[in-house]
């Protein structure tokens, strides 16, 4: 995986250098923590970042490239920056992403720059990515809070990603391989929220975004 560590020596460095305890210390701005959103495909977390997006402007929510093809509804972008192969591996090579992954045969990545930006200015932001991704992130970042998403229950699961009706029967196979693989992973992340209620979610997060600020 192309993931340069570019961007996280710098922000590490400013995020972790405590501020003298004495008084008179430079009231330089404090880098802010980069929150991820992370769990199976089809959990809600697309739609947890929709509601996020909808009730809080203020929390930056990074817009991610895709190779794969855009659904009914969405908006390049809005949803995804929607890209050929040829220009996402550009992307990889010139060392423009935080992090990609490969996903159900499309390949989905996070453009650095605008990420380092927000953090720099302290500003909250959020990733909404796959499992791959996060775990990209926690070594490139050390200090990112990684959130996992999980489901009230393997069923529901089941449910939300056969009810979306949008992708073939062989996709859906795929992502609940991968789902499996995700539900064991939660074990890595800094906290787990379940998707009982988007509304409650959105609350959990935000509470959880403005802690780590
Ligand atoms: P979908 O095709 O359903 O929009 O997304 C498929 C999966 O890709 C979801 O789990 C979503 O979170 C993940 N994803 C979306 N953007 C990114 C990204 O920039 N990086 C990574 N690693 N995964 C992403």
């Amino acid at each position: 995986m192309a993931v340069s560590p570019g961007g996280k020596s710098s922000e590490a460095v400013a995020a972790g250098g405590a501020a003298p305890s004495g008084a008179g210390a430079p009231a330089a701005r404090r880098h802010s923590r980069l929150t991820v959103l992370s769990g199976p495909s089809g959990v809600g977390k697309s739609t947890v970042a929709a509601e996020l997006r909808r009730r809080h402007p203020d929390i930056w929510i990074s817009v991610s490239v895709t190779t794969r093809k855009p659904r009914p509804g969405e908006v390049d972008g809005r949803e995804y920056r929607f890209v050929d192969e040829r220009e996402f591996d550009r992307l990889v090579t010139s060392g423009e992403l935080l992090e990609w992954a490969e996903f159900a045969g499309n390949k989905y990545g996070t453009p650095r720059e605008p990420v380092r930006r927000r953090i720099g200015q302290g500003l909250p932001t959020l990733l909404e990515i796959d499992l791959a991704g996060a775990r990209q992130v926690r070594k490139s970042m050390e200090d990112a809070v990684l959130v996992f998403l999980a489901p009230p229950s393997w069923e529901e699961l089941v449910r939300r990603l056969t009810g979306r009706g949008t992708e073939s029967a062989e996709v859906i196979e795929r992502r609940l391989d991968v789902a499996r693989e995700e539900l064991a992973a939660a074990g890595e992340f800094d906290h787990t929220l379940v998707n009982t209620s988007v509304e409650e979610v959105c609350r959990q997060m935000v509470t959880l975004i403005n802690s780590y600020q």
